[in-house]
Formats: structure tokens, sequence, C-alpha cells
């Protein structure tokens, strides 16, 4: 039998050992036949054993070598990828995938950011974060949960929370709780994801301050957003700011 890996901290493995829980995630990732799964951070396999029942093309990207070499062992013909996923791409010949995984709580937002910007979107995220992180990721307009990530989410796609999970149901035991959350993709604004973001992160960097002070170097703004704060606006005001801004560049 292979050893079991003693948890690394920093590299933010909290290990799923709740059979039921992990049912549930694997049953609300609706897997058919033949889907492409892409997993991030699949460590002992928690996942990765019942996403294996289904007849299905699976690569896991996993940064720790010894997880690489544990999956290889308990499971044959897997395809672990020992890499960063923040420097992955899904291969140029996928078209249709699913992203899945327990993510690394160091670094949520920036693997949602990096899957926010690729052209070639999956057909829906299913993902574990951090419950204060799945709340600010459906974050509603006026709420101080408004704010960079819920603007970025809805930019892209939509999510919603499927169900909350214990830190009893780990190994060894967070101290926050986490949820499940699905992400969905559409493509309403058809716009470059990189400058709008810059913007969103820029009036979010001050928050308590009015749009006009924020977001100064942008210029003069419209005087219906000049007085607002950040957390006012929903994504839809974000996008018409945006391209009155921009429309203001290109005509000078
Ligand atoms: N999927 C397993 C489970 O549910 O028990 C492990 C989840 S654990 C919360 C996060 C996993 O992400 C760990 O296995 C960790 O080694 C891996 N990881 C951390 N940073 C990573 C990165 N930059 N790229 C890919 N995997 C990473």
């Amino acid at each position: 039998m292979t050893e079991k890996l003693r948890p690394i901290k920093s590299l933010g493995q909290n290990f799923l050992t709740d059979k039921n829980i992990i049912n549930k995630i694997v049953q609300s990732i609706d897997i058919i036949e033949n889907d492409n799964i892409f997993e991030i951070g699949p460590g002992m396999g928690a996942l990765t054993e019942y996403i294996l029942e289904h007849k299905v093309n699976y690569s896991g990207i996993e940064l720790d070598e010894r997880a690489k070499e544990y999956l290889e062992n308990k499971f044959s013909d897997i395809n672990i990828i020992n890499a960063d996923f923040l420097k992955y791409n899904i291969p140029d010949e996928i078209h249709n995938y699913k992203v899945v995984g327990n993510l690394p709580y160091y670094i949520t937002s920036s693997i949602l950011f990096k899957i926010y910007e690729w052209e070639k979107k999956p057909s829906k995220c299913i993902f574990m974060v951090q419950k204060e992180v799945s709340d600010r990721i459906n974050g509603k307009v006026g709420s101080k949960e408004n704010g960079i990530l819920s603007i970025l989410t809805n930019f892209v796609g939509s999510s919603k929370k499927l169900f909350d999970v214990s830190p009893r149901c780990f190994y060894p035991r967070p101290r926050v709780t986490s949820s499940i959350i699905e992400i969905k993709f559409h493509n309403k604004y058809n716009l470059d994801f990189k400058p709008f973001a810059t913007l969103v992160k820029a009036a979010f960097n001050q928050r308590r301050k009015q749009l006009g002070n924020s977001l100064k170097s942008y210029g003069a703004l419209p005087a219906n957003y000049k007085s607002k704060r950040a957390e006012q606006l929903n994504c839809d005001e974000f996008v018409e700011l945006y391209q009155i801004l921009n429309d203001k560049e290109t005509s000078i």
C-alpha cells in the first residue's frame, strides 16, 4: 500500500476525507461520458477516485511531486502533470472541458483570474473555496462583499454556491468553513478581460473613495459615476463606465 502524504501547509494541503461530501462534489460536476476533466491539485485523489469511476479523459495538475508519484501508484494509467496551475494552459486540441478542484486557498483569486483570462473557457467549474471567498464571489451590489471577485466573475459568467463544507471533513482541519461553488461562463460583453480588470481593481483598491477620486488617472468621469463608490456599481455599470472611458480615450 502507498504511504499517505504528510500534509505541507504552504501548499494549502487540507485533504478531504468525508465520503458523503466527496460524493456530493463529484455529483455536482454532472459528468457525461468522454468529458475532458482537468482537476487542480488532486493531492491524494479524494475527488479523483470518484471522478475516475466514470469514463472520462482526466488530467490532474499538481504542484507536489510526491502527490504525482502517490497517484500514479494508486491509479493505473492516470495523467498527472507535475506543474503550477498558474503556469499551465489547456492544450490547444481540447475545446470542451470542465475544471474542478478543492483549491489551494493561498492562490484562489489568482486561479480564478487566470481562467477568466482564457479565451477558450471551460463549460463549467466546480471549486471548493473558503466560505468567505464564496461570499465575495457571489457578493451583491451595495454590500461589502461586492468587490473585484464578484464584478470580474459576473463579467465572464455567473456563479452560485452549492453547499458549505465543515472543517471536520478534512485532514488536517482548516480554520475556516469552505463552500462548493459552480461557475458557468457567458460571452455577454465581448470585451478584453485584462484592461477591464485593471479598471475594476483600481476602483476597489480604494473602495471607500468616490470613483471620481479612485479613478482619477482615467481623467474626468461622467457626472452620474463621479460621486459613487465602487461597491454601489454592478457589472453592467462597470462595463458602461469602462466603455465611456475607453471611447473618450480613442476619440482624443
Ligand atoms: N484534492 C485534494 C483533496 O481534496 O483532498 C487536495 C486538495 S488541497 C486543498 C490543494 C491541493 O493543491 C494540494 O494537493 C496541493 O499540493 C495542490 N497545489 C498547491 N498549489 C498548487 C499549484 N500552484 N498548482 C497545482 N496544485 C497546487
